[in-house]
This record gives C-alpha cells, sequence and structure tokens, in this order.
C-alpha cells in the first residue's frame, strides 16, 4: 500500500500523517524530516540540501530521488507507505511511477489537502515542532499542554528556520508553480482523493480516514 499527501506547506499534512499513522499500517516517510535531519547532521547530503531549504526552493529531484530509493529499499518502507513532501515536481512522480513495479507497490491514493492562502501563512509562522521527535504543534490552533514541552516525548519545541514570514511566501509560490500541477498528474490517474483542509484537525482526519478505511 502506497499512500501519498500532496497539499501546500502548512497544509497539515505532517499533522494528519501522525493520525493516519496511529491507526492504519503504514510507514512514514517525510523528505523534509529526511533533510532537515541531514542538515542537522551536517553530512553530504546536509550541506548540499541545505542552500536550498533555507531559501525555500526546493532541493534538486537527484538528491531526493536517491533518498527515496533507499528508504523504499528499507524493510519497513516495502510494507506500506505513506508518503509527506513527495513527490513536489512531476519529475518526481515519473520517477516514481517508474520505480514502483520493480519494488511490487503502486499507488493506492493521493490525498489533496487544500487550505485557503491567509490560513496557511497563519499555520506557517505560529507552528513549533519537537526537536526530538518531529511532532508539529502551533502556537493558537494546536497548543502542546505545557509551553514549548512536546505532549508525546518531552523535547523541546522550536520554530523551523524556513517558517519565516519571508520564506513562507516564497515556499508557497514554489508550490503554486512546481507542486501544483501534481494535482492534475494523479487526477488523469484517477487516484485523487480532494481533502477540505480548512476544517479543524479532527474534522480533515475524519475525511481522510473515510477514505482510507474503504480501500
Ligand atoms: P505540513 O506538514 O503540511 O507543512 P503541518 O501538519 O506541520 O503542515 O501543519 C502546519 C501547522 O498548522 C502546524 O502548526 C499544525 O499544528 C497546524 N495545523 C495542522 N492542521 C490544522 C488544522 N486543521 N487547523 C488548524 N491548524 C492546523
Ligand atoms: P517540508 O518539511 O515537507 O515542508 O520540506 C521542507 C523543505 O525540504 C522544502 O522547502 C524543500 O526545500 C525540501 N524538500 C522536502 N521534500 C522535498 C522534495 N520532495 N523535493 C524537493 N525538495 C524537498
Amino acid at each position: 500500500m502506497l499512500i501519498i499527501l500532496l497539499g501546500p506547506p502548512g497544509a497539515g499534512k505532517g499533522t494528519q500523517a501522525e493520525r493516519m499513522t496511529r491507526d492504519f499500517e503504514l510507514t512514514y516517510i517525510s523528505t523534509g524530516d529526511i533533510l532537515r535531519s541531514a542538515v542537522k547532521d551536517n553530512n553530504e547530503l546536509g550541506r548540499k540540501a541545505r542552500q536550498y531549504m533555507d531559501q525555500g526552493r526546493l532541493v534538486p529531484d537527484d538528491l531526493v530521488v536517491d533518498i527515496v530509493k533507499a528508504r523504499l529499499m528499507d524493510e519497513d518502507g516495502k510494507k506500506g507507505a505513506l508518503f509527506d513532501g513527495f513527490p513536489r515536481t512531476v519529475e518526481q512522480a515519473v520517477f516514481l511511477e517508474k520505480a514502483l513495479p520493480d519494488l511490487g507497490a503502486e499507488i493506492n491514493r493521493v490525498f489533496s489537502i487544500e487550505v485557503e492562502e491567509s490560513e496557511l501563512i497563519e499555520r506557517l509562522t505560529g507552528r513549533r515542532v519537537c526537536s526530538d521527535c518531529g511532532t508539529s504543534y502551533h502556537l493558537k490552533f494546536n497548543p502542546p499542554k505545557v509551553r514549548n514541552v512536546c505532549d508525546q516525548c518531552g523535547g523541546d519545541l522550536y520554530q523551523r528556520d524556513d517558517d519565516s514570514l519571508e520564506t513562507v511566501q516564497e515556499r508557497l509560490k514554489v508550490y503554486k508553480k512546481q507542486t501544483e500541477p501534481l494535482i492534475d498528474f494523479y487526477r488523469t490517474r484517477d487516484l485523487l482523493s480532494p481533502i477540505d483542509g480548512n476544517q479543524d484537525i479532527e474534522g480533515v482526519y475524519k475525511q481522510i480516514s473515510s477514505v482510507l478505511s474503504d480501500l
């Protein structure tokens, strides 16, 4: 089983993924998390990716495709995967489509989470993330029980460097130009489930889980 979460930055992909992996047998694969961890480790991948991420631009396709290839070959990646933030360009989507038959896998559903732009800016600039487990919170919409402390693991919360207003605006532009065309790409393949992401977190999850339960 392979599920893809599509949607602009701040749509709630990571937030919904947490619930989806809790209730369904899916291995979470977030290229953003993998890249941030490489930047933190200051390894070769991280050093190459950092400049693009800091500017709110996409990391080149060849680097991202290598990450995904390695992840899909892992044992847990073979069971069933939930992609968050991948694919993000038509080239990445074509790579995935070509790679799947060899892995004996297919894409079962693509959820496109749709949210108004003004709401996206508010969600991203108020986002706080756990430095240990990556869980996302929001200062206003989804605050942790104790200020700046993760409910799940007790880790410290931080604001991502790319969640500043200036970088958020660039990321939204990049999304429109490079990622939004994937909505049509998957619609024409009859794989798309549009989701109204303007509702509260549980309201969005209700729509997603009802589709997932029927797969
Ligand atoms: P993405 O992974 O798509 O970039 P996140 O899941 O990290 O987005 O969500 C972005 C921010 O918006 C986080 O601070 C999160 O707590 C908050 N958020 C997520 N879903 C909702 C929602 N339905 N309503 C309000 N805030 C939300
Ligand atoms: P995310 O955590 O999904 O918001 O991703 C954070 C940043 O990582 C993006 O702004 C890109 O710079 C980079 N990134 C994550 N996934 C991809 C991808 N599939 N292709 C290119 N760049 C990516």
